[in-house]
């Protein structure tokens, strides 16, 4: 795609960059944060709201979309944008995540991130419980009513054309962070082979980033960087696991960006902890996705400068004060803790609105200093 991509500054202190992203719904500067809307929607809020929380960018899920309303629906209504109202880019992931969340992931109860102690329990041939993975995609059972579903490259772009998102992923198997060694490298064959596909079958108006995988081991890591970036993408992400602990996933991002070409953009796949966000921006990652501010906020926690707050707690039905001082958005502007203490208590639904709307405008503002900051040359 031309022009879809342009590095504006590099840093001197670090590998962080100012870049402009260019879409057909317009530009987003990055670093930038990419909210979650899995359902065509930012849970709790409507597109407008999501727009005047500062998001840029949104990334839906190509596998629920599948299952409901459909891609036909969505394309009938004109597309993703039109469908939900959401005149800004958008990003869709390939359903590679869903072999990982639905497969090993729901067997062994994990995420992406392990705690150390646990030893490698998926062993090569091994295959999830309600899954199967085959050499030209997966089968699925659909959470909604059970039925047979079959996704793979060509389904997977298939699906996201109709669709209609201005990024798309390739299909990749999102290996378990329990997954040993001969385990990956089996599944990095897979996904690299899906990824060839994944390029033959794509529509002409999106863009389209190839994932890296190669879950903790450093060669594979190094060998699935090289091996995507040589192919003719768009842009990059890193999927799979990140390693015990989140140390490690740094030295991860170190290991694969270095492989990845400069002008094009570097998305981290589902990872954005506040407290990981500046290391992360700082590795030369542009673009990532995170559940934990809306995620969070229905369960009653808001991001502040301070730290997490516990807003069901009793203590906050006193506190006048807004949920962060520092905090200039809509919510913090208008109301107190102890009123949105208050509303959660009372189990109202516009708690949880406030809350996610807050905490979005939280992140997106973080990030936005920090692209300030760079800037500045601060960072
Ligand atoms: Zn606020």
């Amino acid at each position: 795609m031309k022009d879809f991509f342009r590095v504006v500054k590099k840093s001197k202190k670090s590998k962080a960059r100012i870049g402009i992203l260019k879409t057909s719904h317009g530009e987003i500067e990055t670093p930038c944060f990419v909210p979650v809307a899995t359902q065509a929607v930012v849970k709790t809020l409507t597109s407008e709201e999501a727009e005047a929380a500062k998001c840029q960018i949104l990334i839906a899920n190509t596998f629920h979309l599948h299952l409901k309303p459909g891609e036909k629906i969505v394309k009938s209504n004109g597309g993703i944008h039109k469908f939900m109202n959401w005149n800004r880019p958008l990003m869709t992931d390939s359903g590679g995540f869903q072999v990982f969340s639905l497969g090993f992931g729901r067997d062994l109860g994990v995420g992406k991130i392990m705690k150390s102690g646990a030893g490698a329990l998926v062993k090569v041939g091994q295959q999830p419980q309600n899954i199967k993975i085959i050499d030209d995609g997966v089968w699925f059972r659909s959470p909604v009513d059970g039925r047979k579903l079959f996704i793979g490259p060509k389904e997977s772009m298939k699906i996201q054309e109709a669709i209609g998102a201005d990024i798309i992923f390739a299909f990749d198997e999102c290996t378990p962070p329990l997954a040993d060694y001969e385990y990956t490298k089996k599944s990095l064959i897979k996904t690299h082979e899906w990824a060839i596909a994944s390029l033959k079958n794509k529509g002409k108006k999106q863009a389209l980033f190839g994932i890296v995988q190669g879950g903790k081991f450093k060669d594979l890591r190094i060998e699935s960087a090289k091996f995507i970036a040589n192919l003719p993408f768009d842009g990059f992400g890193i999927g799979g696991e990140f390693g015990d602990n989140k140390n490690t996933m740094i030295k991860m991002i170190d290991w694969v960006v270095k492989e990845l070409p400069e002008n094009k953009p570097r998305h981290l796949l589902g990872i954005g902890h506040p407290e990981d966000i500046l290391k992360i921006i700082k590795s030369g990652i542009d673009t990532f996705d995170c559940v934990m501010p809306t995620h969070y906020a229905r369960h009653g926690i808001a991001f502040a400068s301070s730290g997490r707050l516990d807003m069901s707690k009793p203590i906050f039905l006193k506190d006048k004060k807004p949920l962060d001082k520092k905090c200039d958005c809509m919510v913090c502007r208008n109301y107190t803790r102890s009123y949105i203490g208050h509303l959660l208590k009372a189990k109202e639904i516009t708690a949880l609105r406030l809350l996610t709307f807050h905490n979005l405008y939280f992140f997106n503002s973080l990030v936005e200093k920090i692209r300030n900051d760079i800037k500045k040359e601060k960072v």
